[in-house]
């Protein structure tokens, strides 16, 4: 996004990504990616000369709850921010001083939004500086794992033995579907997607699914009226265990998800040992 930029101002951009990364980390996407969008964009109007580098690492890991803390480092050699200002940086509207302001425009709103939006994902953003030489800004938050880690080579250090199973993802939105995908992946699952829940139904009838991830709420044939027909319809073959995603937790939904002939229920945002679960309640041998 910002090589151009930094191309045109001569500026060099670098990133550094440290040892032992969290494949997937679960957060929220957008607000990560302003914080991010927020801090390079300062780095590189802030700079005429040197050096914008952003650098990642993830240090403190937690077996326990599989969490890292996770450190994204925006560390710039341009004009640094003059000391008066640094005691109010993060307050809205503030700016180095008019003259700045004319020169480099902005609101003065970017690293008060920066930092609430941090807070809002439990975690912090702080900053060093030294005018004339250059500032680094620092947003740490702790945060969930999925699946393994990256070595230095960029190669999962702790592969996981792969299941064999059949699992069909039915979800409308995009996001979410990338999201249960690469937690699926990351455990050496390949699922089928499919965006709806007429598809849902005919994938269903074509193939022995043994887990289907189904979305509840779907524009045109929903969660609910899918799982019916495959109930209905499926006769050829071992009906797969249908799974409820929803957002949704009132008993109200439950008791449709289950009339309807679904077996169980996760809800959004996902855990990912509650997914593990359910394709472990599948691979379990029959009794
Ligand atoms: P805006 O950039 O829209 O003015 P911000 O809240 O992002 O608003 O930044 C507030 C002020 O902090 C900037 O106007 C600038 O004076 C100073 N500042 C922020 N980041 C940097 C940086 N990397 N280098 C120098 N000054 C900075």
């Amino acid at each position: 996004l910002y090589q151009q930029e930094a191309d045109k101002k001569g500026i060099t951009l670098r990133f550094i990504s440290g040892p032992k990364l969290p494949e997937v980390i679960n957060t929220d996407p957008a607000r990560l990616r302003q914080i991010l969008v927020n801090l390079l964009s300062n780095a590189i109007k802030f700079t005429h000369e040197g050096t914008v580098t952003l650098e990642v690492s993830a240090t403190d890991h937690s077996e326990r709850d599989s969490s890292v803390q996770l450190q994204v480092v925006v560390t710039d050699t341009g004009i640094g921010i003059p000391l008066h200002l640094h005691e109010r940086i993060f307050k809205p509207f503030s700016q180095a001083d008019a003259s700045s302001t004319r020169q480099y425009g902005g609101t003065g709103l970017g690293l008060a939004i920066s930092q609430r939006l941090a807070r809002a994902l439990a975690g912090d953003i702080t900053f060093t500086s030294q005018p004339g030489k250059g500032s680094s800004f620092v947003l740490s938050m702790r945060v969930p794992v999925v699946g393994g880690f990256k070595n230095v080579s960029g190669k999962r250090s702790d592969p996981r033995p792969d299941l064999f199973l059949r699992v069909l993802v039915a979800e409308d939105h995009p996001h979410n579907r990338e999201l249960i995908t690469r937690i699926l992946t990351a455990h050496g699952i390949r699922p089928d997607l499919v965006d709806n829940g007429f598809d849902a139904v005919a994938a269903a009838l074509a193939k022995p699914y043994d887990v289907i991830f189904m979305d509840v709420r779907m524009p045109g044939t929903d969660g609910l009226e899918a799982t019916r027909q495959i109930r209905s319809r499926i006769t050829g073959h071992r009906p797969p265990r249908i799974v409820a995603v929803t957002a949704n937790a009132f008993d109200e939904e439950k008791r449709k998800c289950f009339e309807a002939g679904m077996d169980s229920i996760v809800l959004k945002p996902f855990v990912v040992a509650e997914l593990l679960r359910e394709l472990q309640i599948v691979s379990a041998p029959p009794v």
